[in-house]
């Protein structure tokens, strides 16, 4: 009988002409506070190192209504590289009054055709540390924000520190797509996130935190986004440096070796992923 000669399948084709061409990825910031006075007279440097890694675009998030408009002013200087994620933080929102909250939710309906995300918003009982009125209006809080960005047809950028159980249920209600940043919680509960078709992000701590690395090996390559949520400082490799998109690549790099996988793939899918939950990264990228 005739031999067939089986043709390469396409993963292989590609692979092929990678290394032929060798691109170089991009890589995706999706969580960071540029408004913060850590990057205050240092954007265009801090922007300028990302590209040269190769970090193309990062969403800067914002914590109240200053930072919000300061973020959509930084982001307006810095067109297709930074977009703009706005919200009140957990941490904002025990103290928010309710004039400056309505000024955020208008700000939302206002600007959405500019906005990446409604974010960082969400809930933190590490914060509010059993104070049930702090407690409830955070919680209030986030629903107006989960509200706004309903209305507004934007994903939204939660915060979950010990209380990501909590973000997802306060939230199933809305029609929203979700991203648990920094997702640190039980794996139990990541499982449940999954199946209902919400993204977690990783950032640098998947260097040294073993529970990260056990977070992202159970997290399919297809749900992976990656952030540093600078100005926040790391332990390990990188103690003594300043955060910004510029460790991008080494906690993609960590993601691979978790993954058993190689650089370029995981790259291209968390760009395929966030070009998939954000609109205004698709935008930028085409
Ligand atoms: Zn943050």
């Amino acid at each position: 009988m005739k031999k067939v000669k089986i043709k390469p399948q396409k993963r292989e084709v590609d692979k092929i002409s990678l290394k032929r061409g060798k691109p170089e990825p991009t890589y995706i910031d999706s969580h960071i506070h540029l408004s913060d006075e850590a990057y205050q007279g240092k954007i265009e440097a801090v922007l300028e190192q990302a590209e040269r890694e190769g970090v193309r675009i990062v969403i800067a998030n914002s914590e109240d209504l200053e930072t919000s408009l300061k973020t959509l002013r930084i982001a307006e200087s810095h067109p297709l590289k930074v977009l703009p994620a706005i919200g009140v933080h957990p941490w904002a929102a025990p103290e928010i009054e309710a004039e400056e909250l309505g000024e955020v939710v208008e700000l939302i309906a206002r600007c959405k055709g500019k906005l990446a995300a409604v974010g960082e918003v969400g809930l933190d009982t590490a914060y509010t540390r059993g104070n049930l009125e702090a407690w409830k209006r955070q919680r209030e809080v986030f629903h107006s924000m989960l509200e706004a960005a309903e209305k507004a047809g934007l994903p939204v950028i939660a915060h979950s520190r010990r209380s990501s159980l909590e973000v997802f249920e306060e939230s199933a209600s809305y029609r929203v797509k979700m991203v648990f940043h920094w997702f640190s919680g039980e794996i139990k509960v990541l499982k449940r996130i999954l199946d209902a078709g919400c993204y977690i992000t990783v950032g640098p701590s998947i260097c040294y935190s073993r529970h990260i690395q056990r977070v992202a090996g159970e997290t399919p390559l297809s749900r992976v986004m990656t952030e540093t949520d600078g100005p926040v400082k790391y332990k390990g490799p990188f103690q003594n440096l300043e955060t910004t998109p510029a460790l991008i690549p080494k906690v993609v790099e960590k993601i691979a070796e978790v993954k058993r996988s190689s650089l370029e793939e995981v790259a291209a899918q968390i760009v395929g992923n966030c070009r998939r939950l954000f609109a205004r990264v698709n935008e930028a990228l085409e």
